[in-house]
């Protein structure tokens, strides 16, 4: 660490951390306003069914035109606005931007059963999430079943009574429910798979990347979707970019499958800001 070593080192070192610090009170900032100035905008990934190709749902990204500093990915803007606050306003942004697309969709006469939205864990704690959902979905006179949230495994191998409740809840609304990147959180403790009334496991790409010839990935994958299928639950593959990968997925009876394989994400600099991406 840079404490240790001599004085001109430390210097550079707290110079970086000062840099950094003054770059997050700025985007936190910037960020305050992205939403209300039509910065934000969504991704929609196709979910491909294994076995006859059609499309189910598209996975709903995020991204972000920064004025300055061009399109940014979430992974980079996402924590920022857990840790601020800003997740609220931004997450309740996506699902009703999500639930507008969709109803387009359907109105044009897209085969589509849903749209997939994150959700990150401080939106579940919110007590009023369902009501606006619900809201959302009357506002956009759409059925629940258009709607599929994704929670990582992180936030649903707490176990909480609330989660559970919530859980429930969004089953009786008719809206259902994947485990995102799964297999990279709390695998010791898979109980809660028997207690959460959930429909779809997403297995993380991290797996996905070294099939078919890495045997531990290979082992695992099969393993995930067995598991799935014993509990009546449905699996897709994360992050499938190759035909091999496609291959094995299909052999080991995956159901669905998303990824650069069958859509590449578009140039970011490519887009506008505000726009709509419709899926090819
Ligand atoms: P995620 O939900 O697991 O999303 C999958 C990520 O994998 C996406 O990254 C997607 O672009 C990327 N991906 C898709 N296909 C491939 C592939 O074939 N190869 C590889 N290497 N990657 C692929 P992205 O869009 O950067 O999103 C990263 C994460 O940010 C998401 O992971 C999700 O956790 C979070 N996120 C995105 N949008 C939202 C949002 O609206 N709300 C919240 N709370 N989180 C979001
Ligand atoms: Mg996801
Ligand atoms: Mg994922
Ligand atoms: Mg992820």
């Amino acid at each position: 660490r840079a404490k240790s070593h001599g004085g001109s080192q430390f210097q550079f070192y707290e110079y970086g951390m000062e840099a950094e610090l003054v770059r997050r009170v700025e985007l936190e900032r910037d960020l305050r306003k992205a939403i209300d100035k039509g910065e934000l905008v969504l991704h929609y990934q196709p979910q491909i069914n294994l076995k006859t190709g059609k499309l189910m749902g598209a996975e709903a990204l995020v991204r972000w035109n920064h004025p300055e500093r061009g399109f940014m990915s979430p992974e980079e803007f996402i924590p920022l606005a857990e840790e601020s606050g800003l997740i609220i306003p931004l997450g309740e942004w996506v699902l009703n931007q999500s639930c507008q697309q969709i109803k387009l969709w359907i109105n044009k006469g897209l085969d589509l059963d849903f749209v997939a939205v994150n959700l990150s864990g401080h939106q579940m704690k919110q007590a009023y999430l369902l009501e606006l959902i619900k809201n959302y979905l009357d506002s956009h006179q759409l059925d629940a079943k258009h709607i599929q949230l994704e929670m990582t495994e992180s936030v649903m191998a707490t176990e909480s009574e609330s989660c559970l409740n919530l859980l429930n809840d969004l089953k009786e609304m008719g809206i259902s429910v994947a485990i995102d990147d799964f297999g990279t959180g709390y695998s010791s403790s898979l109980s809660y798979l028997t207690k959460f009334p959930v429909d779809t496991l997403k297995i993380d790409h991290s797996f996905i990347t070294n099939l078919p010839d890495d045997k531990d990935s290979a082992t695992v994958t099969s393993g995930i979707i067995a598991l799935a299928h014993k509990l009546g639950m449905q699996v897709i593959a994360e992050g499938v970019e190759s035909e091999v990968q496609r291959d094995f997925l299909l052999q080991e009876q995956c159901d669905w499958i998303q990824g650069y394989l069958t859509s590449r994400p578009p140039r970011l600099k490519s887009l506008k800001p505000g726009s709509i991406l419709i899926i090819q």
